[in-house]
């Protein structure tokens, strides 16, 4: 596990597949997202505070809450609720429009569905930071097979991104590069679109129950 304070309170906690996010306040502390099972992420999170914590989850694919054991609660969008299977876990609601204050950052939620239909990003808006999830990134793959996935739902929501793109200044997706600048919005959805209509060129993945679809800067499994 890889640990760096990207911003001032703000830490990025990088297993080399995924990513999580950890700020930390006075008083508390914002953890968003938790890894794959054995991502180390509570391990990593309690040598850095032992504030008491707040869990928020971008989306309920196992790469994002596969390390939720051990936490007694956490906010996932409704929608995502059925993809954690740990039942040990209080799930508490996310809604467009909340809002998570911890030291100087404010996270706004910003409801994303169709990477998967419970999928949020968080806007701190004074910072004009955006935490994406999966949604928003490089290159991809950008996973959108399967019957939790909506790839009509996530153009929509790429061109909701997009009309706060002036609210956007840098992006930190989960995977591969980061940061990202906020033109990967429209990148996407360009991307997005040509796969909606069938126009960009996909072969069989050779383990994987989908297609890969390299547009010009995305790649979608679908
Ligand atoms: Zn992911």
């Amino acid at each position: 596990m890889q640990v760096q304070e990207w911003r001032k309170s703000l830490y990025v906690l990088d297993d080399g597949r995924v990513r999580a996010f950890l700020i930390v306040g006075s008083n508390g502390a914002l953890l968003i997202d938790t890894g794959f099972p054995d991502s180390g992420v509570k391990e990593a999170v309690e040598k850095i505070t032992d504030l008491p914590l707040t869990v928020l989850l971008t989306h309920g694919d196992v790469d994002h809450v596969g390390g939720l054991e051990g936490y007694s609660r956490c906010f996932l969008h409704e929608k995502d609720w059925h993809l954690v299977r740990d039942g040990k876990t209080v799930l508490e609601p996310l809604r467009e429009g909340d809002e998570f204050r911890c030291g100087d950052y404010c996270l706004e939620v910003i409801e994303i569905p169709g990477h998967t239909y419970g999928s949020v990003a968080f806007l701190d808006r004074g910072k004009k930071l955006l935490i994406s999830g999966d949604s928003v990134q490089k290159e991809g793959p950008i996973y959108m097979f399967g019957s939790h996935r909506n790839l009509d739902l996530y153009i929509e929501s790429q061109k909701k991104l997009k009309e706060m793109e002036d609210q956007i200044q840098v992006i930190l997706p989960s995977h591969h590069e980061y940061p990202i600048g906020p033109e990967y919005i429209e990148r996407n959805l360009q991307d997005a679109i040509a796969l909606q209509e069938g126009r960009l060129p996909g072969e069989q993945h050779p383990f994987l129950p989908c297609f890969s679809y390299r547009g010009k800067f995305t790649e979608f499994y679908y």
